[in-house]
């Protein structure tokens, strides 16, 4: 039977690669959010042919959103005949900048050697013309299926998915009873299934000094001394104690398979630009730290917290003059969907015809916009599949292949199926 699933989708092969080439030149960078409007109309316009109800909503008054960058998305829905399930495609739109060390217009859409070139031809424009064609040959092939199908294209995954799936979930699209399973098409490889993600802590860290002549440091307090002592206490006690920190998580790549965390920044001092040139004679009277800790299952957030803060409430106990402030700047809990979880079976039963063999679950080791769905929609039957290899993403010359592409739509068109059509199969 899914013959017939896979020769449609074998016969789209150039309307695929010709969709992705097409998204690719919509220059969605974000920041600031370029081309979200015509991007979001392109599909719209496209789904409405095919009999799509659609939308564009727009993430009013969320950061970023201005009448020169409105965050416009596109929601489109197709109710099939009879009651059953929704399947819900979300994509986002958004690309990163593409930076430098490109040999082909990262904007081209540039089709070579069964690839397709472009920012965001992985991450993740490919997989939303996957996802879409995906549905559409499903829609053809079984014409009576029960239940609905949704794709939507979203703003602003690369910088928090504020005016995009968060936004849309607060206003209920992504939740029961208009959603019952929810693909986001990330690019996590073809053959695995996505998960989840860690959680993620987010804070600066201000140590306080007094200002004085630099010539007499005496008599003032340096606060990046101070600072110094908090990263010299990180070095000695948190990062050791974080690397022993393994999880029952199956996180890709393997490092991420444990606690971590990055130091994103640090500013000490007068400014240096202040007097261009001329770098300043003072003591520093403040110094502040951006850290970026990313946690698992097995932690809780204020046992994240405090294994921060009780270092450096002992530095105050301890060191002479010592004050610091911290400020909770973002906080994702991390999220893992039952292997179980209807979804993930459909899927994993799509790679398993496709491919031949199990597919690997795994759990990313940054977030997406799984944490709103979960979150803000307390829809915990949503995974990330999609064709896109990860570590192309955010890279120079970044590609999709047009196999994966492919092959991907054919494991999400019988994840439909499956949830679906289900009992109906044969
Ligand atoms: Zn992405």
């Amino acid at each position: 039977m899914n013959e017939k699933l896979f020769r449609a989708i074998d016969d789209r092969r150039d309307e695929l690669v010709a969709l992705t080439a097409d998204l690719i030149r919509f220059p969605t960078v974000n920041p600031p959010g370029e081309a979200y409007t015509p991007c979001a109309e392109f599909i719209a316009n496209r789904l409405r042919k095919r009999r799509f109800e659609t939308q564009l909503i727009r993430g009013q008054d969320t950061p970023g959103d201005s009448d020169r960058y409105p965050r416009t998305n596109v929601v489109a829905r197709f109710d099939g005949r009879g009651h059953g399930p929704t399947v819900h495609f979300n994509s986002h739109i958004d690309v990163v900048e593409a930076g430098e060390g490109w040999t082909v217009d990262p904007y081209g859409g540039i089709v070579k050697d069964g690839r397709v070139y472009g920012r965001g031809a992985c991450d993740m424009k490919g997989g939303l013309a996957a996802s879409i064609i995906a549905a559409e040959v499903f829609m053809d092939v079984y014409p009576d299926f029960p239940g609905a199908i949704e794709i939507s294209g979203t703003v602003d995954e690369e910088s928090g998915g504020f005016g995009g799936v968060a936004y849309l979930a607060s206003k209920g699209f992504f939740s029961k009873p208009r959603v019952d399973h929810v693909i986001i098409p990330e690019p996590l490889n073809k053959d695995r299934i996505c998960l989840g993600h860690r959680g993620v802590w987010w804070a600066e860290i201000e140590t306080k000094g007094r200002i004085a002549h630099g010539s007499m440091p005496f008599l003032g307090d340096s606060a990046i001394r101070h600072m110094g002592a908090v990263l010299h206490a990180f070095e000695e006690e948190l990062f050791p104690a974080l690397d022993r920190k393994q999880t029952q998580m199956p996180v890709v790549p393997e490092g991420a398979r444990r606690s971590t965390m990055n130091i994103n920044s640090i500013h000490g001092g007068q400014t240096e630009d202040f007097f261009p040139g001329l770098p300043s004679p003072n003591v520093a009277d403040t110094c502040r730290t951006v850290i970026d800790r990313r946690f698992l299952l097995e932690e809780s957030i204020d046992q994240v917290k405090g294994e921060v803060t009780s270092i450096l409430d002992r530095l105050k106990r301890e060191r002479p003059k010592f004050d610091y402030s911290i400020r909770d700047l973002m906080e994702v809990q991390p999220t893992m969907t039952e292997r179980d979880a209807p979804v993930v079976t459909a899927v994993a039963e799509g790679i398993r015809e496709i491919f031949g063999k199990e597919p690997d679950y795994v759990i990313s080791p940054g977030t997406y916009d799984q944490k709103h769905v979960a979150r803000i929609g307390h829809l915990h039957d949503c995974i990330a599949y999609g064709p896109g290899i990860l570590d192309l993403a955010h890279q120079p010359d970044e590609w999709v292949g047009i196999d994966d592409m492919v092959e991907s739509a054919k494991v999400m068109a019988i994840g439909l199926d499956v949830l679906l059509r289900g009992a109906l199969r044969g």
